[in-house]
């Protein structure tokens, strides 16, 4: 049975059909299409299916199938999301009117050319409000003093940290690495054995996968911030406690206050927890748009997913951590 489409992969679809349908105006345009053969609505709509089904092909190709580096730090198993009603087709489903004005023009025998061109006016003008809605939100102005810098000050400050137990058993600070203006910032759970070793977030198998992850996203690692919700290893990979992800939380949220993202995505269900203090598993998170708001008002989206660590554990998910992903993007007006 067919999944329900979620609101971002309907905006997705969307835009996959407005491509479509731009390049046959196009064609018509250049061409002349009175004795050309001209595509339904229903063929544009199957082939942007096909493309989509490519892209989530190429995806999962790019994530490839390593095997795991961090036995113990795995979540649970977590269950898909429930799937959600359709959206009624209304006139003011957008979805529902461009098909309409799609319809209009490839039936469109009419000899009027003043119809004509109404009809292409329409179908222009959806277009242009779907990509208007697609278009990135206005981001806050970054704090004064330099993002860099205050993160360095934060680093500085945390040098020798021993507030809480993982300080025993720790070989360096995993305090977190990035570029100077990340839009997109990652957290999970702690740093593990290869972490701890070098003093720098995921650079194990898991995190090879998340710069793939990242990558199919049409980001560079240098493009986000990648951190830990606990900056230091848990002996023997365990999850981090209560109290440990309590005590060095302050520290999370002045690097977010710094960074200021446009998107939090969450890896696993240690991070989510701990940063939105709530107490649903991931199965009930995952892939549902979630709220950080700092001490001083602000607000960020959070999308719980899940850990790279999983997904080399489960190959077979990975399709539902693209559609997760697939969601930021279309926030974030990523084109794949
Ligand atoms: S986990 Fe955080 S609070 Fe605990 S010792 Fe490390 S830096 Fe300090």
């Amino acid at each position: 049975m067919t999944q329900p489409l979620t609101d971002a992969q309907r905006k997705h679809e969307l835009g996959l059909l407005a491509r479509s349908l731009r390049q046959y105006l196009v064609w018509q345009r250049e061409l002349g299409a009175d004795g050309a053969p001209r595509p339904s609505a229903e063929e544009l709509a199957q082939h942007a299916a096909r493309v989509r089904a490519a892209e989530r092909r190429a995806f999962e190709q790019e994530m490839g199938t390593d095997e795991p580096d961090t036995p113990a730090a795995a979540p649970a198993a977590e269950q898909p999301p429930a799937p959600r009603q359709a959206p009624p087709r209304s006139p003011d489903n957008p979805r529902e009117a461009l098909r309409r004005a799609a319809e209009a023009l490839t039936e469109d025998t009419s000899s009027n050319t003043s119809e004509k061109r109404g009809n292409i006016y329409r179908f222009n003008n959806l277009m242009q409000s779907s990509a208007s809605a697609n278009r990135r939100p206005k981001r806050p102005a970054a704090p004064e003093g330099g993002a860099t810098h205050r993160l360095s000050e934060v680093q500085r400050e945390l040098d020798g940290c021993s507030r809480c137990a993982l300080c025993r058993g720790r070989r360096n600070i995993v305090f977190g690495a990035g570029g100077p203006s990340p839009r997109l910032m990652f957290i999970g759970a702690a740093p593990g054995v290869n972490e701890d070793r070098q003093g720098r977030p995921f650079v194990g198998k898991a995190g090879q996968l998340l710069s793939r992850m990242v990558k199919a996203m049409t980001l560079d690692r240098k493009e986000v911030y990648v951190c830990h919700a606990v900056k230091c290893r848990p002996p023997g990979n365990r999850a981090p406690r209560a109290e440990e992800l309590d005590t060095c939380r302050p520290v999370l949220e002045q690097q977010l206050e710094i960074i200021q993202p446009e998107v939090v995505v969450t890896l696993g269900e240690v991070a989510a927890r701990s940063l939105l203090k709530v107490p649903q598993p991931l199965s009930k998170l995952q892939g549902e748009w979630q709220v950080w708001t700092s001490s001083g008002g602000a607000r960020v989206r959070v999308m719980p997913t899940l850990h790279p660590d999983h997904l080399l554990r489960h190959p077979e998910d990975k399709g539902l951590a693209w559609q997760h992903l697939q969601k930021v993007m279309a926030v974030m007006n990523l084109k794949g």
